[in-house]
């Protein structure tokens, strides 16, 4: 955790200036926060930073699901599985045979399983959650970590790519682990990116009932283009944005307006990752309302996703970077 007396600080960069307001937002227990703007690295933030209790208990067990895996056996979790499979064959066209690929916060595993068996790679998986490790596990020819990413885990130049799905918003020393990535990425290697597109048509309409804030676990959310211009000063070129995601933005959407509708946010999400505990107060007539919006509206937002996309503001963005041709031992 962060050493400081103040905890209205950019959960990127660090600065305590205060930032400029955008708008208020409460998590799942209760607890209200800001989103606010650096004015230092222009990252959007949870302001104030939680404390080490909130965050302990925002990882347990409910937020890895209490399934086999996190929503179940059922079509849900084999539609996720589909599109994860899809997603391993479209990255793994910039990828050589045989790469050495590390994937963070790896979750379940299946995505390093689906590359392995494109393109024969040696897979690396770091996942701190317990349950999720021991899902990720499982998967054939694995090297797993349970954790987070240490400066000594790895040689310099030993990767010849490097995933985060969804992770690096969650990261409590992001600008550290990017320079522990730079070292252990080899020249050329690519560096592949997701998380929420703040500046996205469903953050601006939703605000602090959105989905993607996902507070206390979301603590900075970078604009597609200020990350670039990031990722640039550190040396990568962007590859491929890519703003259009079936497995992510549709469903952002209905649970965003369900989260305007009902008396506590993510009802519907908490449901579906079998958490009994957070939904014994909601009516069975509720959840089966909720099951029936969900079902009958998911396609009309594909179609306002593929719009968004079309104008760079889909609820979540994917980012591929190439690391620059110079070995890091000139730098
Ligand atoms: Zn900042």
């Amino acid at each position: 955790m962060k050493i400081t007396d103040n905890n209205n600080i950019c959960g990127y960069c660090n600065t305590a200036d205060d930032g400029e307001f955008c708008f208020e937002t409460q998590s799942i227990y209760g607890n209200k926060y800001e989103i606010r703007k650096c004015a230092h690295c222009k990252a959007y933030y949870l302001s104030p930073h939680p404390d080490e209790d909130v965050l302990k208990k925002a990882y347990d067990v409910s937020y890895y699901g209490f399934q086999k895996n996190k929503f179940g056996e059922g079509i849900i979790e084999k539609a996720i599985d589909y599109l994860r499979y899809l997603k391993a064959k479209r990255i793994n066209k910039y990828l050589k045979h045989q790469s050495t690929i590390l994937d963070i916060g790896c979750g379940n595993g299946k995505f390093l399983g689906y590359m392995n068996k494109l393109g024969k790679h040696n897979i690396y998986g770091i996942e701190p959650g317990e349950i999720s490790y021991k899902r990720a596990s499982k998967i054939e020819n694995i090297n797993i970590k349970k954790g987070y990413l240490d400066e000594n885990d790895f040689g310099d130049n030993f990767f010849d790519a490097i995933f985060l799905f969804h992770v690096f918003e969650h990261l409590d020393n992001p600008e550290i682990m990017l320079d522990v990535i730079g070292k252990i990425l080899k020249p050329n290697a690519i560096l592949v990116f997701s998380f929420p597109n703040i500046i996205s048509w469903q953050a601006k309409f939703f605000k602090g009932k959105w989905l993607h804030l996902d507070p206390p676990r979301h603590l900075f959310f970078f604009p597609p283009e200020v990350f670039v211009s990031l990722m640039k000063s550190k040396g990568y070129m962007p590859v491929k944005i890519k703003y259009m995601c079936i497995e992510q933005n549709p469903y952002a959407a209905i649970q965003s307006i369900l989260n305007i509708i009902c008396k506590k946010r993510e009802v519907l999400y908490e449901y579906f990752k079998g958490n009994k505990e957070y939904v014994k107060d909601i009516s069975r007539i509720s959840i089966l309302l909720q099951k029936i919006f969900f079902v009958l509206s998911f396609p009309f937002f594909i179609i306002t996703d593929f719009l968004a996309s079309l104008f760079h503001a889909s609820a979540s963005v994917e980012f591929i970077f190439k690391k620059n041709n110079f070995p890091n031992s000139i730098d």
